[in-house]
């Protein structure tokens, strides 16, 4: 047999060489293009609650408000412009690292009621302003152990439930519950608060994305929040499920492993050695 002429095995070595090259030059256009859509989504988004402190502080300044009680509404309104360009500023930080990878996950196993029991600590203030009754669809006694990173799982429930409460008519209920499976356990967040048309429900996990721009403005928030829940569930090999009505509600729902696949165990292993 004749072997392969050396010019031909050549020429297709430098075409191969150049077929990677030219897919590595197409990743950084896209990211380059992403990079340059999310700079100036973020540019924009910062501008609103800096130009309403500004407003508030300038009008100060003025000298315009002399009356002490319309004086202290004012700096209450410009603290809280400034507290909402905190909270856009970190949910930011955190789903730009998030999307660069640079979030590592930190999974173990844990107690997933006492995660709850931590985020419904932080909801007592909250959904007690509006009634709203938060609780579990059942009581659960047993421990109910997942795979997980503890942090961004409270992370996304945190989201879940402030989204629950905020999109929610006052007394109404708020329910959390599990529905657990031979190798994973099922999360659900229902709510009775406005729902969400199944056209809206393609895009709310987009950044900045929201249904009613000005509504959800008010009601705090800075559209980042379910952009992070989704990258964290996935982080986690699973996938947000809404079902919603409208004007009747919406539940959120995802799962998570009970125990650390093989591939998991396999890396864990591989890394004490
Ligand atoms: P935001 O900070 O505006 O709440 P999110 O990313 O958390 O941002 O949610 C995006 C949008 O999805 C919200 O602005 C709201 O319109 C809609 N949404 C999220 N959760 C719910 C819910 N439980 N019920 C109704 N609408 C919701």
């Amino acid at each position: 047999k004749k072997s392969l002429n050396p010019l031909k095995k050549i020429n297709q070595e430098i075409y191969s060489y150049a077929a990677i090259k030219q897919q590595e030059i197409e990743e950084l256009k896209r990211m380059a293009a992403y990079r340059r859509e999310f700079l100036a989504d973020v540019s924009h988004e910062l501008k609103t609650p800096i130009f309403a402190a500004q407003g508030f502080v300038y009008t100060l300044l003025d000298g315009a408000v002399k009356d002490k009680a319309v004086r202290g509404k004012f700096l209450k309104k410009a603290a809280k412009s400034l507290d909402g360009l905190e909270m856009l500023v970190n949910d930011l930080l955190t789903l730009s690292h998030i999307e660069a990878g640079e979030i590592k996950m930190h999974f173990e196993t844990f107690n997933l009621l006492s995660l709850m029991e931590d985020v419904f600590d932080q909801f007592e203030g909250k959904a007690d302003k509006k009634s709203i009754d938060l609780q579990f669809d059942k009581a659960y006694t047993k421990e109910i152990e997942v795979y997980a990173d503890y942090h961004r799982i409270y992370q996304v429930m945190l989201n879940l439930i402030s989204n629950a409460i905020k999109y929610s008519e006052d007394n109404t209920k708020v329910i959390v519950g599990f529905e657990i499976k031979s190798s994973e356990v099922e999360i659900s967040v229902r709510d009775h608060g406005t729902g969400i048309s199944p056209d809206h429900i393609k895009r709310i996990f987009e950044r900045f994305y929201r249904i009613d721009k000005s509504r959800s403005k008010d009601r705090g928030g800075t559209g980042l929040g379910l952009a992070i829940v989704k990258h964290i569930v996935e982080a986690h090999g699973s996938s947000v499920t809404v079902t919603s009505s409208l004007g009747k509600g919406s539940t959120f729902s995802f799962k998570l492993p009970k125990k650390a696949r093989q591939k998991d165990k396999a890396e864990k292993a591989s890394q004490k050695t």
